[in-house]
């Protein structure tokens, strides 16, 4: 491995900040440059919706490594540096500056960001995206001073903004195309739990409706219309309806773009020189079989030692099953696996769904494909195995608190 060699990381979030890691853990000794756009330095998004943004942690504890790490393994840090383009012939990127930066090997870590729905009053003052810590710092500081908040999306992040507010004392309604929450990552009969567990705090939703106006007559937002009619009142809106991988350099660059950033198993593009990790790769998956992208945070903590290996000349695949997390007012839970939604065939539940202690399960002719816990703790490793194992297992024993889930599950 030659000490000469430059590596050059585009984005500086949790996959650019592990891969210069493994870089260094894997024994590279060359030049690694890490630019990133923002003026932090890499931290770790899942507190922007929860502990930070509801004041009981600290920014610092998000920070992915100490502030002299960089300098301590010899990673130039590039912060409020944005790669306008990639040279893959000259095997250079250019910064908006104009500076031309020469790379041997190129990780593309850049993520993906929040989308916006193209409704009037978009852009007035008191609407609300959320992906960076100053986004969080906004909505913590709307909280503070509003009655009401509109959240458009009844995803993870819209979910976990909706609980932050009700904690914080702010009414809360959230505006849904679909009929439940999550409908399309859990289907419908865990979409149920978390449906319930939101009015139980006193969540308003609205399902299958979608904002037709944001209404701002003075430039604030005061509320929103829905294109059923229907008015709220509302002195703030998240706008929570998913990222898009943040594909401009690849596609400018001709590599192969679908959904994001199309990589083998090994993360490599079509470009042998370029990998890419995190939430901006669509990677194939050896154990599911298919092209897959993850926005999950142990997605971008774990691909970049793969992608890393592949820089630096070796064959392993990226083989981790997906992994999620959630925490919602006293509902913690992690999700192992992946379902398309006409993937499988029942959801079995082993627990208390009322209480909300157990564990779910989707199934496809016998076998697990996913698993969810909730509020129950120390089992990914037993879902993995039932997963991976690909056994048929025994319903009535897989749905027994009182059988152990490593044992006498397979039928
Ligand atoms: C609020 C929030 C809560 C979350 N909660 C959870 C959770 O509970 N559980 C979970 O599993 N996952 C969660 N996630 C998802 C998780 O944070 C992401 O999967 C993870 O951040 C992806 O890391 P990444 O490094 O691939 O991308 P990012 O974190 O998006 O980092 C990419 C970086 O690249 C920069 N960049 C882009 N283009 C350029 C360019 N041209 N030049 C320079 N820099 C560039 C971007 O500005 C960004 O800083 C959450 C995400 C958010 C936003």
């Amino acid at each position: 491995m030659g000490d000469s060699e430059s590596f050059v990381i585009v984005g500086a979030g949790m996959a650019g900040a592990k891969g210069a890691e493994a870089l260094r853990d894997q024994g590279f000794d060359g030049r690694i440059t890490l630019l990133g756009d923002e003026s932090h330095r890499p931290y770790e998004r899942p507190p922007l919706s929860k502990e930070y943004l509801m004041g009981s942690a600290e920014f610092d504890a998000a920070y992915v490594h100490p502030e002299n790490w960089y300098a301590d393994n010899r990673v130039d840090l590039r912060l409020d540096t944005k790669v306008r383009r990639i040279d893959r012939s000259l095997r250079h990127v250019e910064l908006t500056d104009g500076t031309q930066l020469e790379f041997d090997k190129l990780m593309l870590a850049t993520g993906a960001r929040p989308r916006s729905i193209p409704v009037p009053g978009h852009d007035a003052e008191g609407v609300l995206h959320l992906r960076q810590v100053g986004d969080s710092d906004r909505i913590k500081q709307a909280l503070a001073g509003i009655e009401n908040l509109v959240v458009v999306g009844a995803g993870w992040i819209g979910l976990e903004v909706a609980s932050a507010a009700r904690q914080a004392g702010v009414g809360v309604t959230v505006v849904e195309t679909a009929e439940l929450p999550l409908l399309r990552v859990l289907g419908r009969e865990v979409a149920e739990v978390f449906a319930a567990l939101h009015r139980d705090q006193g969540v308003s939703f609205r399902f299958t409706t979608a904002v037709d106006e944001i209404l701002a007559p003075s430039g604030k937002v005061t509320g929103v219309r829905l294109t059923d009619g229907l008015e709220i009142d509302a002195q703030a809106v998240l706008i929570a309806v998913g990222v898009d991988p943040d594909v401009d350099l690849a596609t400018e660059s001709k590599l192969r773009v679908s959904n994001g950033v199309l990589v083998d198993a090994t993360l490599r593009s079509g470009d042998p020189n370029i990998v890419a990790a995190g939430d901006v790769a669509n990677a194939f998956h050896p154990v599911l079989g298919k092209q897959i992208r993850v926005e999950h945070w142990a997605n971008a903590l774990n691909q970049p030692a793969v992608a890393v290996s592949s820089m630096l000349g070796g064959d392993i695949t990226y083989s981790e099953l997906p992994y999620f997390f959630t925490d919602q007012y006293d509902l913690g839970m992690e999700y192992l696996g992946h379902v398309d939604p006409d993937e499988y065939d029942e959801v079995l539940f082993r627990g208390n769904v009322e209480a909300r202690e157990f564990i779910a399960f989707w199934l496809s002719e016998g076998k697990v494909l996913a698993g969810m816990n909730v509020n129950i703790w120390d089992v990914t490793d037993q879902i993995k195995t039932l997963i991976t194992s690909g056994t048929t297992v025994d319903r009535e024993a897989l749905q027994d608190p009182n059988v152990p889930l490593n044992e006498h599950i397979a039928r």
